[in-house]
């Protein structure tokens, strides 16, 4: 089932928005401020966020921009001045779509049908496509099993590709070394986690600019490591 997240201070719409769309079977959660909304948006699995514009605090543009920087989920924006809409445009917050307030909340269901089914579409073409996974400045070729990195190509021992491919699939995600351990390592392996500490390091000499500031696997201190993207 979708999951949708309104943001919207005025309580009475956010109602209103969350009853529609709970009669046409998708579950619902409601933030009321920016600040509350753009954290759940990060933190949870939402399918499709519907941001009012004016919210207090952090306002709907901001909310925009930082939920695009981290996710490429859709996000429907609400506002109540036509003017509004040519800012959004210029801005290019990379919202998908935007309405003007008063709207008849059945308009609103079919915009959202109309973009998660487009969503949907882009995802599984994308995994169709997934030989190759291109994350700024590195190009992982799954079939050939090669990695460039800013177009030139490095080479990675079997189990550092298969980890780096692994990380970079799963970008976001905090892995501890017990989980990559198991996850790439035959369960009878020789070895233990510290072979893991092991090939992080020699991954990282070979994607990272300066392997004391990582941009691309950050470790997260007493948990373990994660693909920043
Ligand atoms: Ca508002």
């Amino acid at each position: 089932m979708s999951r949708i997240l309104i943001i919207e201070d005025e309580v009475a719409i956010a109602h209103l928005e969350k009853d529609y769309l709970e009669l046409s079977g998708f579950k619902v959660e409601m933030e009321h401020t920016g600040d509350e909304g753009l954290k759940r948006a990060l933190n949870e699995e939402f399918n499709l966020v519907v941001l009012d514009l004016m919210l207090p605090g952090m306002d709907g543009f901001e909310v925009c921009k930082k939920i695009r920087e981290n996710k490429d989920i859709p996000v429907i924006m609400v506002s109540a001045k036509k003017d509004d809409i040519d800012k959004i445009h210029g801005l290019g917050l990379g919202a998908d779509d935007y309405m003007t307030k008063p709207f008849s909340p059945s308009e609103l269901v079919a915009r959202v049908k109309a973009h998660l089914a487009r969503y949907e579409r882009l995802v599984n073409t994308n995994q169709k496509n997934n030989d190759m996974i291109e994350i700024r400045g590195i190009r992982i070729d799954k079939t050939a099993r090669r990695v460039y990195i800013d177009g030139e190509e490095k080479n990675f021992t079997t189990k550092e590709f298969d980890l780096l491919t692994f990380l970079a699939e799963n970008p976001n995600h905090v892995y501890t070394k017990e989980e990559l351990f198991r996850e790439i390592w035959d369960m009878d392996s020789v070895g233990d986690i510290a072979t893991v500490t092991v090939h992080i390091k020699k991954i990282r000499e070979k994607i990272e600019g300066k392997t004391s500031k990582p941009q691309y696997i950050e470790t997260i201190w007493g948990v373990g490591y994660r693909f920043k993207v």
